[in-house]
């Protein structure tokens, strides 16, 4: 291999960015997030309880339009307390892309469920509707009301779509697929915080939806996520599940069903708050460097900059390159030329079905799965690196 192809992309890639080291995502604090923090720490309030958590949750809900938001520990916490909420229980099936985070299924594990993974189509890098529906058309039935797998005879009870790097899946098709089995929709929006699908950001069209504030997402809490939802009853629950499920009470220690500690640090939310602040200009820096991304990928041959699909707004949290098929064996060689050159570029999680925890649970076919494997890299996106060039 001549190293061409690779030439290229670090040429195009330095052009925008310049050609100093550079990470995949990195956080920025340059706002008022040491003045919140010095502030948490003044008021002895760096824990469970405090005002900077019930700010960020109503700051969250204002900016995604929410009717309530519910932050939590982290993203994986948000995604499992969701699926409590939502009642899935021991023996369940959740539907899950193969072509996601392992966290995706570890929640769904965590309740004792089984992930069943169905494949993404390569406009969106989401779940494929169209391949969905055949496939539940073919292997399911609706039994007491009840969506039920008829291979394995256990009932089907909810659905992850997932926005991949930022890029909204299919939701309106994915929701109908929803309505007509009668499956939950709950959306891991933990990478897509400032995503929409047509006017509504990612997170909030399914029933419930959940956020990260890792450490390399768009914006960060340190650790922390969120979730999101416009159903009253729903968000008191989650809230009380997420703080041990206790009673309300001045002095008594009186828990009313099994909870978690699941509730974000006032600490947290302090960073968080700050970080809220500058997330808008994040977001518009992160678009510029995508469109100068796009002109520099314009005319490069055997490698096309993924742009989502129609009447979606995406967060470009990560900016992905796809490789054209017939140069899928040299996806490798080109990861090693970019991280060498100091670029830091990795390819897509590998697919689900393939870690030894997952090999054999349920799946539909997962071509396109397997395929754009082969073919994703995601290159340096941090909304700073602008400025760098
Ligand atoms: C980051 C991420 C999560 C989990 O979030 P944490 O805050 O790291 O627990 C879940 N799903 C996806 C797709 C993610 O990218």
């Amino acid at each position: 291999m001549n190293h061409e192809l690779s030439r290229s992309i670090i040429s195009a890639i330095q052009g925008v960015i310049g050609d100093s080291q550079v990470n995949l995502h990195e956080p920025e604090f340059k706002g008022n997030e040491r003045k919140y923090l010095n502030d948490c720490i003044d008021s002895t309030y760096v824990s469970s309880v405090g005002e900077y958590v019930n700010l960020f949750e109503n700051k969250l809900a204002e900016f995604t339009n929410a009717n309530f938001a519910i932050a939590t520990t982290n993203g994986t916490a948000a995604l499992h307390l969701a699926l409590v909420v939502a009642g899935v229980e021991r023996g369940d099936e959740v539907l899950v892309p193969s072509l996601t985070f392992i966290a995706t299924a570890n929640a769904v594990a965590y309740c004792g469920a089984s992930p069943h993974f169905v494949d993404v189509d390569t406009d969106s890098l989401g779940i494929d509707p169209i391949k969905l529906n055949e496939y539940l058309k073919n292997t399911t039935k609706l039994k007491d009301g009840k969506c039920t797998n008829k291979i394995t005879g256990q009932p089907i009870s909810a659905l992850i779509p997932m926005h991949t790097f930022g890029y909204p899946a299919k939701m309106e098709a994915i929701l109908e697929i929803g309505d007509t089995y009668k499956i939950q929709i709950i959306e891991d929006a933990a990478e897509s915080l400032g995503s929409y699908y047509k006017a509504k950001h990612t997170g909030t069209l399914g029933k419930i939806g959940i956020i990260s504030f890792n450490g390399n997402k768009v914006i960060t809490t340190g650790g922390g996520g969120a979730i999101l939802t416009n159903d009253k009853k729903i968000a008191e629950l989650a809230k009380h599940l997420s703080t041990t499920a206790k009673v309300k009470h001045k002095w008594e220690f009186k828990h009313d069903s099994l909870g978690f500690n699941y509730r974000l640090p006032n600490l947290n939310a302090a960073l968080g708050c700050g970080q809220l602040e500058v997330l808008q200009e994040k977001l518009e820096n992160k678009a510029k460097l995508h469109q100068e991304y796009k002109f520099a990928f314009e005319n490069i041959d055997g490698v096309n900059l993924f742009e989502g699909i129609p009447d979606t707004r995406s967060n470009h949290w990560l900016n992905v390159l796809i490789l054209s098929k017939k140069t899928e064996n040299i996806l490798e060689e080109t990861l090693r030329d970019l991280n060498d050159a100091g670029i830091a570029s990795r390819p897509v999680w590998n697919p689900l079905h393939k870690n030894s925890t997952y090999k054999n649970s349920q799946h539909s076919d997962l071509s396109t799965t397997e395929e754009l494997s082969g073919q994703i890299i995601n290159i340096p996106s941090s909304p700073q690196l602008l400025s760098k060039s």
